[in-house]
């Protein structure tokens, strides 16, 4: 018997994928989990129907919504990531040698400790207990809305805008992650697809442009996200990511994420420029 696999991204469109075996199927108190090992993606981590990362490609997103804020920032020490419970943001938060402290507040315990068994390349910092990593089962809302002046750098590496993640893409997060962050401290989230989520990116944009005087949406091609084109938008106070001088970043173990990458992730088409009139 065969089996496939649909998320259903919008109510016309969805991605199918032919599944070798289910690995882990399981509920939290935030959401359905599962793990299913795919022909295509390998094994990957499913949220309520909706594919959050496979093996196949993990690395351009881990990678892309690590190194690019991370190297904006002339030198980042104390980070935030705010979600990422499948540990590959944390993984490569860890790679730069500026970085002292690695917070990671994930609200599902349950999402880390699948992801800990089945997703053994990907949970690497949190399996080894690495040493710069804090991991704290929270939620992220909650974890900054009592901090002032407290990280360089903040990665927001959520779900979609739906069960927990919802308060995630809101005006006051972003005031409270404003708060949370030093002086010269800037911010990342992933911001969905410019041909699916139009909307939202728009929004997101709107409000971060709002309270940051530095806003930039950077792209990577991600086959498992809706469309394959992925959105990420910056916020910072002072640290320009098109200003930085890439002949001085850290050579780091990247398949993906290149000095060149750095710089020209930031070159956006005509239409998404339009878009964030
Ligand atoms: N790369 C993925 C994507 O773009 O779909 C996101 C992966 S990661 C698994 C997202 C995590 O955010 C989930 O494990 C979810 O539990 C967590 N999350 C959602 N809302 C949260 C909140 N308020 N605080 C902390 N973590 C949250």
């Amino acid at each position: 018997m065969e089996l496939w696999m649909t998320e259903f991204q919008t109510k016309n469109l969805g991605l199918t994928t032919r599944i070798k075996e289910t690995l882990y199927s399981g509920k939290s108190k935030f959401q359905d989990i599962a793990v299913v090992d795919s022909e295509q993606f390998g094994r990957m981590l499913v949220l309520d129907g909706v594919y959050q990362t496979s093996v196949f490609d993990e690395y351009i997103y881990h990678e892309m919504i690590a190194h690019v804020p991370l190297f904006t920032h002339p030198n980042p020490q104390k980070v935030l990531i705010i979600g990422g419970g499948d540990g590959g943001s944390a993984r490569e938060v860890v790679k730069h040698s500026s970085v002292e402290k690695a917070v990671m507040v994930e609200i599902d315990g349950l999402v880390v400790e699948v992801s800990k068994q089945y997703l053994p390349e990907i949970s690497e910092a949190m399996r080894n207990q690495h040493p710069k990593l804090d991991l704290r089962i929270d939620d992220g809302i909650k974890h900054i809305a009592e901090l002032e002046n407290h990280y360089d750098v903040i990665i927001v590496d959520c779900s979609d805008p739906i069960g927990p993640g919802e308060g995630l893409f809101t005006y006051e997060f972003y005031q409270s992650v404003k708060k949370a962050l030093k002086a010269d401290g800037l911010f990342v989230q992933q911001t969905e697809s410019p041909f699916i989520h139009a909307e939202l990116l728009q929004r997101a944009w709107k409000d971060i442009a709002s309270l940051f005087p530095i806003t930039r949406l950077y792209l990577a091609p991600i086959p498992l996200y809706p469309s394959g084109t992925h959105c990420f938008t910056i916020g910072s106070k002072v640290h320009d990511p098109l200003t930085v001088d890439t002949s001085t970043i850290e050579e780091l173990n990247t398949r993906y994420h290149n000095r060149d990458i750095q710089k020209s992730c930031f070159t956006l088409p005509n239409f998404i420029k339009q878009m964030l009139k």
